[in-house]
C-alpha cells in the first residue's frame, strides 16, 4: 500500500484518544481522529462526564509534550497527600489514619486533578490549534483492512482512509479490537461506583482521602473552589443494588449517608452536581496489538477506579507508542514496532491490574478478622519507610518509560 492519506487514524476521541491525537500531531505525524458521539465539554450539559481524572507525574509530562498542559494547569489542583482510612471497626468512625506525603518522594505533588468534561473541552480546542490533526466528530471507524504495507480504513460516511497505524481508542467495549479477534479476560465484581462532586466546609489542603470499610473504598479528590466553597469529586464504590439504591435517595438523605461514610472527614458534604454510576470490572486483552493497529486505554485494560490507575496506564501506553514511533517514523505501524509495544506494556498493565484486584478485593471485605487484617497491613505499609516509599513510586509508575523498537493479509471488519 503506498500514498498514504494520514500516517495515523484515531479511533475513539474520549481523553485517551483526543490525548493520542494531539501527542502525535504535536511529534510532526499526520493524524485523523474520530468518534461516532460528539464530546460533551459542559460540566451540567447531559451526557457529561463528571468523573475527575487524577493524573500522575509521568502523565502529566506526556500532556506537556502534546502542548496540552498550559491549557490544563490554571484548571489542575495539585495532589500532595494520598490520605487512606480505614474505617473498618464495629463502628462507621476512623481508626486508622495514614498519610503519604509526596515529599518523601519527589519535589512535586502526586499528581494533578482535572474534571474529564473540561479535559474533553481543552482538547479538542487544543486539536483545533495543530495543523496535523484533523478532528472529525459525529464519524466512527466502521472497518479496517490491514495488511503488511498499510492499513485502509472505512469510516462511517462511507470516506477511505490509507494510513500506516490505527490507535484503537474506541472503549471498553472496543469494535477494532473484536475485529481483530482480539480475545479479552474480564473479572466482574458484582460493584458499580457513584461519582459525583460535593462542597464541604473543611477545605481539602490538596489532600486526597481513601476510606475503606465494606462494598469498596470512597474516594474524596480535591477540585477547586465551587460556588465559594471548598470542593471534591467522589468516587463512593458499592456493591451494585446498594449503589443504585444510593444513587436514587432523595438528594437529604443522600447527603446524610455519604457523610456518614466520609467519617464527617471534611464536614458535612452537599451534593454539587449529579449522581452518575459506573459498573465495575477488569478486563485485559491477550494482546495489544495486530497488522497495524495498536489498542490503548480501555480498548486494552479497564481497572476499578482504585489508585488513579485506569488514564494514567493508557497515558503510559501512549507513551511507549510515540517513542517507538519517533525513533523510526517511517516505520510506525510495521509489525516489529507493534510486537515492541506489546511487550513492553503488557507486563506493566498486567501487574497493575493485579495489584489494584488485591485492593479492591481488601476494601470490599465484610468479615471482621479480614478488616483488621487489612488495617495491619495498611499500619505495617506505612510504618516501614523504604516499604512506604517503593509503594508511593510504584503508584506513581515514576521511571516507565518506552525506549527504541527493535523489528508483516488479513482482512477486519466489524
Ligand atoms: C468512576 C471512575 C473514576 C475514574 N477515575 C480515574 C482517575 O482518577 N485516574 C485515572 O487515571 N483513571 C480514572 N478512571 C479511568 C478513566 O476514567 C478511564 O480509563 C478513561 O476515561 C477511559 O478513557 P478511554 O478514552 O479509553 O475510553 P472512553 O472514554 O470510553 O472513550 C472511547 C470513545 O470511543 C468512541 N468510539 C466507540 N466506538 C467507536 C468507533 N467505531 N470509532 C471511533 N470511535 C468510537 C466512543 O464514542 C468514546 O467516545 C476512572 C474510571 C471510573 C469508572
Amino acid at each position: 500500500m503506498t500514498g498514504f492519506d494520514c500516517d495515523i487514524v484515531v479511533a475513539g476521541g474520549g481523553v485517551a484518544g483526543l490525548t493520542a491525537a494531539a501527542v502525535f500531531g504535536r511529534a510532526g505525524f499526520s493524524v485523523v481522529c474520530v468518534d461516532p458521539a460528539p464530546p460533551v465539554t459542559e460540566r451540567d450539559a447531559e451526557g457529561s462526564d463528571l468523573r475527575t481524572t487524577a493524573f500522575l507525574q509521568p502523565a502529566r509530562d506526556l500532556l506537556d509534550e502534546a502542548g496540552l498542559w498550559p491549557r490544563l494547569a490554571d484548571h489542575a489542583t495539585p495532589l500532595q497527600v494520598m490520605r487512606i482510612i480505614d474505617a473498618g471497626g464495629p463502628g462507621p468512625e476512623p481508626r486508622l489514619i495514614k498519610a503519604f506525603d509526596a515529599a518523601d518522594i519527589s519535589d512535586r505533588p502526586f499528581g494533578w486533578n482535572l474534571p474529564n468534561w473540561l479535559l474533553r473541552r481543552e482538547m479538542v480546542a487544543h486539536l483545533d490549534t495543530l495543523g496535523a490533526v484533523g478532528f472529525r466528530p459525529g464519524i466512527g471507524v466502521r472497518s479496517m483492512l490491514a495488511r503488511q504495507s498499510g492499513a485502509l480504513v472505512t469510516l462511517s460516511d462511507g470516506s477511505r482512509l490509507r494510513c500506516r497505524l490505527v490507535i484503537a481508542a474506541d472503549g471498553r467495549e472496543s469494535a477494532l479490537r473484536r475485529a481483530a479477534g482480539i480475545s479479552v479476560r474480564t473479572l466482574r465484581y458484582g460493584q458499580k461506583a457513584l461519582a459525583f462532586a460535593v462542597t464541604h466546609p473543611v477545605p481539602h489542603e490538596n489532600v486526597s482521602t481513601e476510606i475503606h470499610r465494606s462494598g469498596g473504598p470512597f474516594t474524596l479528590v480535591p477540585l477547586p473552589d465551587y460556588q465559594g466553597r471548598p470542593s471534591s469529586a467522589v468516587v463512593w464504590m458499592e456493591e451494585g443494588p446498594e449503589t443504585l439504591r444510593l444513587a436514587d435517595l432523595p438528594e437529604d438523605e443522600f447527603e446524610a449517608a455519604m457523610s456518614e461514610r466520609s467519617c464527617h472527614i471534611l464536614g458535612p458534604l452537599r451534593l454539587a452536581s449529579r449522581r452518575t454510576v459506573w459498573p465495575i470490572i477488569s478486563r485485559i486483552a491477550q494482546r495489544l496489538s495486530a497488522e497495524r493497529l495498536a489498542l490503548v486505554a480501555e480498548a486494552a485494560h479497564v481497572v476499578p477506579p482504585i489508585g488513579a490507575q485506569g488514564l494514567n496506564m493508557s497515558l503510559a501506553d501512549l507513551r511507549v507508542l510515540l517513542d517507538l514511533a519517533r525513533a523510526t517514523p517511517d516505520r510506525t505501524g510495521e509489525r516489529a514496532m507493534l510486537d515492541a509495544y506489546h511487550r513492553r506494556r503488557y507486563p506493566d498493565i498486567a501487574l497493575r491490574r493485579l495489584g489494584i484486584d488485591l485492593l479492591g478485593r481488601a476494601s470490599k471485605v465484610h468479615a471482621q478478622p479480614l478488616r483488621d487484617a487489612r488495617a495491619f497491613g495498611l499500619d505495617v505499609l506505612h510504618s516501614v519507610a523504604p516499604l512506604r516509599r517503593g509503594l508511593m513510586r510504584l503508584g506513581l509508575g515514576v521511571g516507565m518509560r518506552g525506549d527504541a523498537p527493535g523489528r508483516s493479509g488479513r482482512g477486519v471488519s466489524e
